[in-house]
């Protein structure tokens, strides 16, 4: 066994993770972080979201001599984690404006009962901060969110740039820095900031492997969402964006399934966009229709699918905003909708930027256009995106698992480019097609376009291919759609029409196809222990006023429908099930197994 080999201090941290949290094992690179952590080395840990970050914190703090100060950048992600913590009986408190037992908590801390204190970085770079820290033993600074110290991050927040002097006053304690996003420049940025030697960085992969990635073209919106909501029946966040369609959306989603679905976007009253965001975070099924001012500082970690309606702004959002799926490890979906006009105005957009920007937004939309166009693996290209060097196929996304044929439409993309030239670059696909196809019609008569070289160039078969054709060159930028879907040549258009350029596109899918059952859901349907176990959960819940799920995951409660512990020794052995949740909830749990 490896333990064994182990260094004591890991060997007491497993047998602490199993205690606390109730988990046989370390995850990933958390055994890594620990162990250093424990040796006393300040780390620079970049692990995905959902990697279980905060463990590697808090484990060890109940170990170690002294209070581990938590720096976080929101209020509302503090105390989800100060819940979670406090669940698995760890003595924790948070120092923010929303607190009202400030008193409470500055005296244990004094009295060095605190294993963690979370605060904001605003608060922690106050002089008067820094004396009160001096009054008790640290045994390690902790900061979340780290990427927020560089100005080359995505999130530069300045408080952080204080955060230095404060832990420098304080020499001997280790530090931490933790973030899910960070490239390479990033990471060293980080380092330099907050003081971490150069040896001390431990990277995961940005793979989320339990995420599968289905990227569809949007024909019917509403249908495609009620499929999915069908598919995966947890909660799920449907990205969208603008104010207005977040409503539309909202509602016509409700009335297709009998959902609860509820928008959120920054234009609701503060209380409405409060009461709908507490109320996700705390169900079990409730959908979210959202702009992309939802999901900052909601770490809910059996979100089961997250969608988009429309093209996201860029692979890095794409990427943040399905990551809050699934980050307890179960299965789940990301599901992009997207429409050739999306990319169209998109592009149209690029006119507005300025000079010196404009060549980073244009790589930015090629980038995406790939993904979306790709007949391959998803994640593949997601993660060389990132940098990384990933196998060609991973089996978890729509192209793996059903790998659509590809074509050579370069002749038929010529045919269809020199028909919007010859026809003035000023038709929509409607008018395109006929023309192509040699359909009788009297505009297209009227115009003269029968008459044109192009007329009926494209027989059955090869017409199937043009709509998927013009959305691919639109993607790409071959094809500029004006504001009433004119299109006119654009981007590598003429290399095309000079044959310079293959456009190679996935074959579509057959009608009906990608409505396949998804396993999203690994929870039993119809097993009446499972549901009895859940409902127990939601009792609970209310009763500790928590969300269900920091009384226990789903998986938990799959392990034990599945295993049918009796007694409180064999419920301890589940996964999830640490001390303090044994305690206080064994019984009742033994007591609905007992009864099915
Ligand atoms: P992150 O902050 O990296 O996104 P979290 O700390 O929220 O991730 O952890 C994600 C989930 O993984 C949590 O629900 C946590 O309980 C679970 N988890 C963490 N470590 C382990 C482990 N070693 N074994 C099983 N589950 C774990
Ligand atoms: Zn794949």
């Amino acid at each position: 066994m490896i333990a064994d080999q182990a260094p004591p201090d890991l060997v007491a941290a497993r047998g602490r993770l199993r205690e606390l949290f109730g988990y046989d094992d370390f995850r990933g690179h958390q055994a890594d972080v620990v162990a250093r952590v424990l040796a006393g080395r300040s780390t620079l840990a970049v692990m995905p979201t959902g990697a279980g970050k905060s463990l590697t914190y808090q484990l060890p703090a109940t170990m170690m001599a002294g209070t581990c100060v938590v720096v976080s950048p929101l209020i509302a992600l503090m105390h989800d984690q100060l819940r979670s913590a406090r669940a698995n009986g760890i003595r924790a408190a948070t120092l923010t404006s929303q607190d009202s037992d400030w008193r409470e908590t500055q005296d244990a801390f004094r009295r060095a009962e605190l294993d963690l204190l979370y605060v904001a970085p605003e608060r922690a770079s106050q002089p008067a901060f820094r004396d009160f820290l001096s009054a008790a033993p640290l045994c390690l600074f902790a900061v979340d969110e780290a990427h927020c110290v560089s100005e080359w991050g995505h999130d530069f927040r300045p408080d952080y740039r204080q955060l230095r002097p404060l832990m420098d006053a304080f020499a001997g304690v280790p530090r931490l820095a933790l973030t899910a996003t960070a490239d390479a420049r990033t990471r060293e940025d980080v380092r330099a900031q907050l003081g971490i030697p150069a040896d001390g960085m431990v990277l995961a992969g940005f793979d989320r492997p339990n995420i599968r990635y289905t990227l569809h073209h949007r024909d019917n919106p509403v249908r495609q969402i009620s499929d999915l909501m069908r598919a995966a029946p947890g909660a799920g966040i449907v990205y969208v964006p603008t104010r207005r369609k977040a409503e539309e959306l909202a509602v016509k989603l409700e009335q297709a399934t009998g959902r609860v679905v509820r928008p959120y976007h920054a234009g609701l009253e503060p209380e409405t966009r409060a009461a709908n965001q507490s109320a996700f975070v705390s169900s079990e099924d409730m959908v979210v229709v959202a702009t992309v001012a939802f999901g900052m500082g909601i770490d809910k970690p059996d979100v089961r699918f997250v969608a988009h309606a429309g093209v996201p702004k860029s692979i890095e959002s794409y990427y943040q905003e399905t990551g809050r799926a699934g980050r307890d490890g179960d299965p789940a979906q990301a599901v992009m909708l997207w429409g050739a006009g999306d990319f169209a105005q998109a592009r149209q957009r690029l006119s507005e930027v300025p000079e010196d920007r404009r060549g980073g937004e244009r790589a930015r939309l090629d980038a995406l256009a790939a993904l979306v166009e790709t007949p391959g693996c998803r994640r593949a290209v997601l993660l060389r995106h990132f940098g990384e060097d990933p196998p060609q196929k991973c089996g978890n996304c729509d192209n793996c698992l059903e790998a659509p044929g590809v074509i050579d439409a370069t002749e038929t993309a010529r045919k269809l480019l020199s028909a919007v030239f010859r026809t003035g670059q000023s038709f929509g696909m409607g008018h395109l097609q006929k023309v192509l196809t040699g359909a009788e019609d009297d505009r297209v008569r009227q115009r003269g376009h029968d008459r044109l070289s192009v007329f009926g160039i494209v027989d059955g078969e090869e017409a199937r291919l043009l709509q998927p054709l013009a959305r691919v060159l639109q993607a790409r930028g071959a094809l500029i759609a004006n504001e009433h879907g004119g299109l006119a040549l654009g981007g590598d258009a003429r290399a095309i029409l000079k044959g310079e350029a293959p456009v190679v596109i996935a074959v579509p899918p057959k009608q009906g196809k990608g409505r396949r059952r998804s396993d999203s859901a690994p929870n039993p349907v119809g097993d009446p222990l499972f549901d009895a176990l859940r409902e127990l959960r939601r009792e609970l819940a209310i009763e500790a006023q928590v969300p269900p799920y920091v009384v226990f995951h789903d998986a938990t409660l799959r392990e034990m429908a599945a295993t049918r512990p009796s007694s409180l020794t064999e419920l301890g052995r589940i996964a999830g099930v640490g001390t303090r949740k044994l305690e206080a909830y064994g019984d009742r749990f033994l007591t609905v197994i007992r009864q099915h």
